[in-house]
């Protein structure tokens, strides 16, 4: 199994977590973050699954951003092996979901679309942008639920989804085909990658953010809280106890700046009241 295509951080995810950290984020932001980090945990479950169990001569290719005929898709996770592609919609729902007639509802009765709805899409799409680059490729496509405590009701032998039980045995009888990978399988996935579309900039999709609203002060990389007792080499965060190098922490806290306020000229002064008081010291 050899990896070509790595999962990348979500630029929106990351500045959303910095922005809920020293500003105030409204419920709906929130309630996108909280998504994007349940989702974005689903993945990174499914991609350890992915490196215990699939043994065979594949090459694996995470989130994946294409166009085709001007509509854009996105591919969770895709596995080339031997002529057939593996296309996977990772999602991580927790609790009951019922599956009524096409659509999904939640144990609180919300409908949401049937996740196979956008493998469909997704599928046709890949197929035809394949068709285009003249590929000739099978696709099977799936929905994998990753969370141990999800479950769905009404859910079919014929539709295409994976639950945490099934893992196993899906990477194993792919496994068992025992087929090498071809020239061609590595000319399509370096194809994809070549294909690959930016993300929209993401400081448009924050939002409106001024300096003078943030809380100041050097604040902890692993869970951005602003209480950090300071040694001579080292901080360490009163609220999750992580300890971390200064130098590593205050270049995390310029990294934020930088990343928050792309258009503005660093200054000593302007880190030094980013980054608070505490750091002049010492
Ligand atoms: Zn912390």
């Amino acid at each position: 199994m050899i990896i070509t295509k790595q999962r990348q951080d979500s630029k929106l995810c990351k500045g959303l977590k910095f922005l809920d950290k020293r500003t105030r984020l409204n419920e709906e932001y929130r309630k996108q973050l909280m998504n994007m980090e349940k989702g974005i945990r689903g993945e990174e479950l499914f991609d350890s699954l992915i490196k215990k169990y699939l043994l065979s001569d594949v090459l694996v290719l995470h989130d994946l951003l294409l166009v085709h005929s001007g509509s854009t898709f996105q591919i969770d996770t895709l596995i080339v092996s031997s002529s057939t592609l593996y296309l996977y919609e990772v999602k991580n729902y927790q609790g009951n979901y019922t599956n009524a007639s096409g659509q999904f509802l939640t144990g609180s009765g919300k409908e949401i679309n049937n996740p196979s709805t956008q493998l469909k899409r997704t599928e046709t799409l890949l197929r035809k942008l394949l068709q285009d680059k003249e590929f000739d490729f099978d696709v099977k496509g799936y929905v994998v639920f990753t969370h141990p405590n999800f479950y769905l009701y009404n859910a079919t032998e014929e539709d295409p989804f994976i639950f945490p039980p099934q893992f196993e045995h899906h990477f194993r009888s792919i496994n068992n085909q025992y087929k090498t990978l071809k020239t061609d399988d590595y000319y399509l996935s370096d194809t994809l990658i070549q294909l690959q579309r930016e993300e929209a900039p993401y400081q448009k999709q924050l939002p409106d953010y001024v300096y003078s609203h943030f809380k100041k002060g050097l604040n902890c990389t692993k869970c951005g809280g602003l209480t950090l007792i300071l040694t001579q080499r080292s901080v360490t965060c009163h609220e999750c106890k992580h300890k971390e190098e200064l130098e590593s922490t205050v270049l995390s806290n310029v990294e934020q700046f930088i990343f928050l306020f792309p258009n503005q000229r660093l200054t000593s002064n302007r880190l030094s009241d980013w980054m608070g008081e505490t750091i002049g010291r010492h």
